[in-house]
């Protein structure tokens, strides 16, 4: 039997979590091991996997979501900005389309998110380009 998912069961109220944003299509709640106080966690109450799973209808309002939230930790937390990220299945501990906003501050020390990075060898970065315009359409 499937694991049920912890984040329809904070949708539905049977797990409990520190609410922050409340909407027909959408909740943000409180992450419970933060990166920093104030990270919060946006989900849509329908159970989807991933980013690209997101019905169109619904993604002005998800983003409209996440803005209101990288601002409420602003205002509401003094944070002087913050880090939006979402895991799609590498990484994504939760099968549960969730976007992250992290409080961030100058200064505080966050060293998790510095990735490796690498160079294109030479005409790499045109094939690569056109690979994705191509993918794009
Ligand atoms: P990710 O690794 O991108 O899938 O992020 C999943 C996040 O969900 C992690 O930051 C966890 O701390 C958080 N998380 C897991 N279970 C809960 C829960 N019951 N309430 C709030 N946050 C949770």
């Amino acid at each position: 039997m499937a694991k049920p998912c912890v984040f329809c069961a904070i949708v539905t109220g049977e797990a409990e979590a520190h609410v922050v944003l409340d909407e027909p299509a959408f909740l943000g709640f409180l992450d419970v091991r933060p990166v920093f106080k104030g990270h919060v966690l946006l989900v849509p109450r329908t159970h989807l996997g991933t980013l690209p799973d997101l019905p169109a209808e619904h993604r002005d309002g998800f983003l409209a979501a996440a803005q209101r939230i990288a601002t409420a930790v602003k205002d509401g937390l003094g944070a002087q900005g913050s880090f939006v990220a979402i895991n799609n299945t590498v990484s994504q501990s939760v099968p549960h389309l969730h976007l992250h906003v992290v409080p961030r501050t100058k200064g505080d020390g966050l060293r998790g998110f510095f990735w490796p990075r690498t160079t294109y060898a030479d005409g790499e970065a045109a094939s690569y380009a056109e690979r994705l315009r191509e993918a794009l359409g």
